[in-house]
């Protein structure tokens, strides 16, 4: 999730051009796809028509596209709209700053059962793969020395959770005032409620003397990327295609020699999560200081702890002019 974003991410299985279209009523406002694209639906309200942008576009148009049921001929009543179709919510995040999108992880999620032509697939963002299980694997390694910010929302407290700890319970109210003070990193919604990490939250985990860890989508970076903040800003990509075939084969082997399956990634979700990191990297490859490849996660924890503790002993390093002063 990030900032104004929906949680309904899409992706195409045809090909659209709303200038082929008659039936759009102004060609203008219509959103151009080509089939596999991401698109994020912003709104679904309208029956026949979506509102919808395409992920990853530094400044996303949204604009209007045919609905599933438009492009099926099936109609749907809203509480029979097919499970692929539900909110799904993407998963990755400091305690979820997901927002993030953010990208390379998409993961297909079930092609819908009853309609003839294949329209849109709602994928979501794996968790436990990646960039939130080496923050996990760090956060474990050094409690002490490693933190992540606490998240508002304004969901009900669940029986033990404290304040605090899991999150800060905020009204709406409260939550709708930080975010025009612009208080948070990034926010989002979640089954009608909000979620977002602030600025103070990173700054607590700062003042224990912590490392503050954040995986957040590149579009937010802008809001840390300052001389108070300074941050140290990784990319992790997937592997080479044939790295995670491989990966995925190993991980089946063991499955069956000691373990129940976990996740299992099928072959577009390879291809999405390259896509999906090349456009990262092409769009916000200049944020990045230190590119890691992700191809096996105990090879990946370990390059990424060296790299901090060079990062911690090495001084001094070179930062943008203007943090300097
Ligand atoms: P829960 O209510 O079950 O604790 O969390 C619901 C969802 O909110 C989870 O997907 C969680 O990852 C997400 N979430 C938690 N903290 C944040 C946050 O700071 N920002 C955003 N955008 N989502 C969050």
């Amino acid at each position: 999730l990030s900032a104004n974003e929906s949680e309904l991410f899409v992706r195409t299985l045809f090909d659209y051009d709303p200038e082929q279209d008659p039936a759009i009523p102004c060609r203008q406002a219509g959103l151009r796809f080509k089939r596999g694209d991401i698109l994020q639906i912003v709104s679904h309200r309208d029956d026949t028509w979506w509102q919808a942008r395409h992920y990853g576009d530094r400044n996303p148009r949204a604009g209007v596209c045919k609905s599933e049921r438009c492009v099926t001929g099936i109609s749907f009543t809203t509480a029979g709209l097919r499970r692929s179709f539900r909110l799904g919510r993407r998963g990755s995040g400091s305690g979820s700053v997901e927002e993030n999108p953010p990208e390379s992880r998409w993961r297909r999620k079930e092609i819908g059962g009853a309609c003839q032509a294949p329209t849109y697939l709602e994928v979501c963002w794996p968790e436990g793969v990646g960039l939130s299980e080496l923050k996990r694997r760090l956060l474990i390694s050094d409690p002490d020395h490693f933190g992540v910010p606490v998240p508002h929302t304004t969901r009900e407290k669940r029986n033990r959770e404290e304040e605090g700890v899991e999150y800060h319970f905020v009204s709406r109210q409260t939550f709708e005032l930080n975010i025009v003070n612009h208080r948070f990193i990034e926010y989002g919604h979640h089954r009608g409620n909000y979620y977002g990490t602030s600025l103070d939250s990173v700054r607590k985990v700062t003042a224990e003397g912590k490392v503050c860890l954040l995986d957040v989508q590149p579009n937010t970076i802008h809001r840390l990327h300052t001389a108070e903040f300074k941050p140290y800003v990784l990319f992790v990509k997937p592997p080479s295609i044939g790295e995670l075939r491989f990966s995925r084969r190993k991980a089946k082997f063991f499955a069956t020699k000691e373990t129940k399956p976990t996740k299992t990634f099928r072959e577009e979700d390879f291809e999405d999560m390259i896509g999906s990191a090349e456009a990262m990297d092409s769009q916000y490859g200049h944020l990045f200081e230190r590119v890691l490849v992700n191809g096996d996660i105990v090879s990946a924890f370990n390059e990424l702890r060296a790299e901090l503790r060079r990062l911690e002993t090495e001084q001094p390093q070179w930062i943008p002019v203007e943090w300097a002063g």
